[in-house]
């Protein structure tokens, strides 16, 4: 029986002139470890929702990407992390936003799915269902790394309320090819033919205190159902917008397109002319998987129906 697996680590990468040998190194060898914690689950048969919440783990336990340990600041030198996933098979979902203290948001938003009748809770109300039920909690000193404190420090001096090198009015400004973006997420298709979708986020630098994202908000940043799975990342502000996951499984359903094809309108034809920079990844029932892209890069990696592995940054 086939599986398939992809993940991301956000949307916002480091500009290729300024990616050094080291550093991609450092990027690949995370992502091909999250591939394969995901990939094991799905190897030994296990349901593509353990799959997901088991890749996105492994991503927010690494400093490098923007979700639990490496979550970038708030505007007031926070961490607000937004996180959320969802069971194609049975339709069930959770998610939670604003948490501060929960070391793997993922976990909390699954909680969220199995310990509660709600599918999404925000600020210390979620922080405090993961405490609950003794989910590991951090100091704010854990998720401190001097590279996104840093950022902060830029985006503050910048006078952008937000990460965002589009071309808005705050952004008259020279982008700095270094802005990050980031998120991590996962997308399976198990042995079963079931798919589930997981997304992680620290949100966007320089965010204004209580901002959530489209990564909670199921449909925009995150969708699974019997059709389709996918994972986005990006700003999120176009993706809540246009609605993007879910908008992938209508155009499957009512328009009959492949996943390939709805991705391709969704990211090119509608975010893209939009502003909406960023990408998402998408698992079809049958395993096929599309991982497209309107920004420069996207930290990726899948492992396909025939069991080929691959990790890419641009
Ligand atoms: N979509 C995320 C957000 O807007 C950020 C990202 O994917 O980089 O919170």
């Amino acid at each position: 029986m086939k599986f398939s697996l992809a993940i991301h680590g956000g949307a916002g990468t480091i500009a290729r002139t300024s990616l050094t040998p080291e550093a991609e190194q450092q990027y690949r060898s995370a992502l091909h470890t999250a591939l394969q914690a995901g990939a094991a689950v799905l190897a030994s048969g296990g349901p593509a929702l353990d799959a997901v919440e088991t890749a996105v783990r492994s991503l927010e336990d690494c400093p490098l990407f923007n979700a639990g340990r490496g979550a970038v600041f708030t505007h007031e030198g926070h961490h607000e992390m937004d996180a959320a996933l969802m069971d194609g098979a049975s339709g069930r979902a959770g998610a939670v936003a604003g948490v501060r203290e929960v070391q793997n948001p993922i976990r909390a938003a699954r909680l969220v799915m199995e310990a509660t009748e709600h599918v999404l809770l925000a600020y210390p109300g979620a922080d405090e269902l993961a405490r609950e039920h003794g989910l590991p909690l951090q100091p704010p000193a854990y998720f401190f790394t001097e590279f996104r404190h840093r950022q902060l420090q830029e985006a503050i001096a910048a006078g952008r309320m937000q990460l965002d090198h589009a071309a808005t009015p705050a952004a008259a400004v020279a982008p700095d090819p270094n802005w990050k973006k980031g998120t991590v997420g996962a997308v399976a298709r198990d042995q079963h033919g079931h798919l589930a979708a997981a997304t992680s986020t620290g949100g966007m630098t320089n965010k204004r205190y209580a901002r959530i994202g489209d990564t909670p908000l199921i449909g925009a940043g995150t969708w699974a159902d019997a059709r389709c799975a996918i994972s986005c990342t990006g700003h999120g502000e176009y993706f809540m917008r246009a609605v993007a996951a879910h908008d992938i499984a209508c155009l499957i359903e009512y328009r009959g397109l492949t996943l390939a094809e709805a991705c391709r309108v969704v990211v090119h034809d509608k975010l893209a002319p939009a502003g909406g920079e960023g990408g998402l990844i998408a698992v079809d029932a049958a395993g096929n998987l599309a991982l497209p892209f309107n920004s420069e890069g996207m930290y990726r990696a899948w492992r396909d129906a025939d069991g080929a592995s691959e990790v890419a940054i641009y």
